[in-house]
């Protein structure tokens, strides 16, 4: 099935008139119900159960210098999702991806956070059967934005180990990327009571899992590692090891215990909001000497070398 709108034939008037309030909303363009609006004309219902039971799936891919990075292995982290959660949407991959595309040619944005979702939807009757419900296809570019700022990727993150312990995967399949952000909201609150800056949070074993918006890796000898069980299958996780491979660098997927991480030689996350970010103090003390580690800046400066290869990323299209 191939994308129902067809940007040619539409044309796009609520674009080019645009109503952008900057003090509400960032400037970007979402596409909702067949249109291409600004963000501020996107919106859902308050009885959508994306809204009412977080019951949704979504992905996140960035565009860098006009160019999508890893755009595959987004989409087909969405379509998986989708398909867990019996969810149907009526666009296909290049569907989709021609959407996205469009949303962010329209925005004008060169580096952009572009987001792909499907909500449950209501149904008409307001049944409490999921089936009844028809689900909801949404996406939109805003600018770039990143966990960390320009002086933290200079001097690293500081961050606290909060005590609340990520949602199990046996609750909330973490292969589904999803917004049960509560566990991580309630973690970034203790980490600012403590002064620092982001959270990360256990699993229920009592070792790291990951943060809000990231996942998280520690160097040990040389060596990396990086939780196994009960995170998100981060794509920038996937680029970590993608760029060892290249590297001749070893990396596992593995238990890292609170003790081990406190430990590390160099601990650094990875998310698509903003890459390979250093982090040099966790709950108020240094990582080793507090400098940003040798392998961290390495694998930071080629992860963005790679925004430049065309065997890891596609020029946004122009309607
Ligand atoms: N973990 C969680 C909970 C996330 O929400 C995200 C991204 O939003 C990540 C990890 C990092 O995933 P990615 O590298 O695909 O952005």
């Amino acid at each position: 099935m191939s994308n129902l709108i067809d940007p040619h034939a539409k044309p796009l008037p609520s674009l080019s008139a645009r109503h952008i309030d900057p003090h509400s909303y960032p400037d970007g363009v979402a596409f909702l119900d067949g249109q291409y609006l600004s963000m501020s004309q996107a919106k859902i219902s308050v009885l959508d159960w994306g809204f009412l039971h977080s019951d949704a799936t979504y992905d996140t891919v960035h565009v860098w210098d006009g160019r999508f990075f890893r755009l595959d292995l987004h989409l087909d982290r969405f379509f998986g999702g989708l398909e867990k959660l019996h969810m149907t949407i009526p666009f296909d991959r290049d569907g989709v991806a021609e959407i996205l595309h469009n949303c962010v040619a329209l925005s004008g944005h060169r580096a952009a956070y572009v987001e792909m979702l499907c909500t449950r939807g209501a149904s008409p009757t307001f049944s409490r059967d999921p089936r009844d419900a028809v689900n909801r296809f949404m996406a939109f570019a805003v600018p770039f934005g990143s966990v960390a700022n320009a002086e933290q990727l200079q001097r690293g993150l500081h961050v606290a180990i909060s005590d609340k312990v990520r949602i199990p995967p046996a609750s909330v399949d973490p292969t589904i990327k999803n917004y049960q952000w509560l566990d991580l909201v309630r973690g970034l609150y203790d980490a600012y009571d403590r002064g620092a800056e982001t959270a990360l949070l256990l699993d229920f074993n009592g070792n790291v899992a990951e943060g809000p918006g990231f996942n998280v890796f520690c160097v040990d000898d040389g060596k990396l590692s990086t939780p196994a069980v009960g995170v998100l299958p981060g794509i920038t996780r996937r680029t970590v090891f993608d760029l060892c491979a290249e590297a001749g660098l070893a990396v596992a997927a593995a238990d890292v215990s609170v003790a081990a991480l406190r430990q590390s030689d160099e601990v650094f996350i990875a998310s698509t909001a903003g890459g390979i970010m250093p982090v040099t103090m966790i709950d108020g003390v240094p990582v080793a000497d507090r400098k940003v580690g040798a392998i961290t800046r390495r694998l930071m400066a080629i992860y963005w070398q790679k925004h430049e290869d065309p065997a890891w990323c596609s020029p946004v299209r122009h309607p």
